[in-house]
């Protein structure tokens, strides 16, 4: 996918999908010089427009994904050098605060999960600070009565996810990308290599290369051979925004986390008094509805956590997909499809690593290989074990 050995053509390269990462691809593609094409029918209304925006790589930990953990560590390092050059380029602000997580127990068995959780994130040599319910509650008064014990992460941050999204989309654009408000029907192909994307209504863009960043709908295109499709599945993810009144400001100062009856929730409040509750994770296929369960089992969790929540305005329930991969971690770089490169499966970071995958992106495309910190989630892993798969079977 090197530029130089591109074909002359209306565009050096398409990117299908204008959420978070197509659109940061596109920025940071059209910085390098490249004409850019972003082709969306709805540019920032996918999965980034349901995102919390925490940027919380330590409180998001699962064991066994140390790899994730790293590019998170390494994305949450540079989003201040991030926000403040798009912030600049975009002249809009993203809401990025540093305000902290903290995560809190409300019984015996939470607790000791939550110091299970601690002693694994110190061992990764991660900073994390335990405090006992009442410390929780100095830092939150808010909190209810009965929470047990805490454990506080200065490190974890977020952003308001649909500013930033707006922001690129504005970054991009000023650099030079043309945004193409159609879907893409299909991917053009001669030789075994892209040619182009063909448009819903029947145009043709000619192109060097294409970047998917379809989010969970990249298996949904025409034209590309099943192997180079990237292999996301759709996560549904149902969440809620409230309003904190000024009246009652702060509200909260920093994220809240829990696990209430083994239900995780969250509570992310916007200095511009947006709280946002989610969220549900589900595996439905394409279904994109609010159902009253879910409503009913975030407000009645997030009450647990913080019984005050009741009082506040409810304004927003949004349901969209995440792009889930097998490993569940991104799937980013060149595909089985000369030309095609894969930006997706984000899961439940795609904010955090918005920029990290655009610049892997963007260097692949420069330099014809990802960066290191991207090879563990090149697009090739998946295509190897089904070869080796189909091999032995
Ligand atoms: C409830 C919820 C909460 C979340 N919270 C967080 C969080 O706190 N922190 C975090 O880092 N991440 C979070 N995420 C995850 C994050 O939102 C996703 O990882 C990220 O938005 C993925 O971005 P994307 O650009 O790949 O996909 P999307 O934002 O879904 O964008 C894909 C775009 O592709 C377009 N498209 C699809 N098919 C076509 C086609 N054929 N032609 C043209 N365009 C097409 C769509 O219109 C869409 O705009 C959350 C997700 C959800 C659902």
């Amino acid at each position: 996918v090197r530029l130089q050995s591109m074909q002359v053509s209306a565009y050096d390269l398409a990117v299908i999908g204008g959420g978070v990462i197509g659109l940061a691809c596109a920025w940071r593609l059209a910085q390098d010089g490249a004409a850019v094409a972003v082709i969306d029918p709805a540019p920032g209304q996918g999965a980034s427009y349901a995102a919390a925006g925490m940027l919380a790589p330590v409180t998001e930990i699962h064991s066994g994904e140390e790899a994730v953990l790293r590019l998170g560590l390494e994305a949450a390092e540079r989003y201040p050098a991030f926000v403040a050059e798009l912030e600049q380029s975009s002249g809009s602000a993203v809401g990025y605060r540093a305000c902290g997580t903290l995560t809190v127990a409300l019984d015996a068995g939470d607790s000791a999960v939550l110091d299970d959780v601690a002693d694994l994130q110190r061992r990764l040599g991660l900073r994390v600070q335990a405090l006992t319910g009442r410390e929780g509650r100095r830092l939150e008064p808010l909190l209810a009565p009965g929470i047990r014990s805490a454990a506080l992460v200065e490190g974890d941050h977020q952003v308001d996810g649909r500013c930033l999204t707006a922001a690129l989309q504005v970054a991009a654009e000023r650099a030079g990308a043309v945004v193409v408000r159609r879907s893409a029907a299909a991917v053009t192909t001669r030789a075994d290599r892209v040619t182009g994307v063909r448009l819903d209504d029947g145009t043709e863009l000619a192109t060097g290369a294409v970047v998917l960043a379809a989010g969970a709908r990249c298996g949904d295109l025409d034209g590309v051979p099943g192997e180079a499709l990237p292999p996301v599945r759709p996560v549904k993810g149902q969440v809620l925004r409230l309003r904190v009144p000024p009246a009652y400001r702060p509200f909260l100062s920093r994220t809240v986390r829990g696990t209430v009856r083994g239900f995780p929730v969250y509570l992310v409040p916007r200095e511009d008094g947006e709280l946002v509750v989610g969220a549900t994770q589900e595996e439905q296929g394409y279904d994109e509805t609010v159902t009253a369960g879910a409503v009913y089992q975030l407000l009645r969790d997030a009450h647990a956590l913080v019984p005050a929540l009741t009082e506040l305005p409810l304004v927003e329930s949004t349901a969209r997909l995440r792009p889930g991969s097998p490993d569940n971690a991104p799937v980013v770089g060149p595909t089985a499809l000369d030309g095609l490169v894969a930006a997706t499966g984000h899961h439940r970071n795609g904010i955090l690593l918005a920029d990290v995958t655009a610049r892997a992106v963007a260097a692949l495309v420069r330099d014809g290989v990802l960066p290191p910190e991207m090879a563990p989630f090149a697009a090739h892993r998946f295509q190897t074990r089904a070869m080796t798969e189909g091999a032995l079977r």
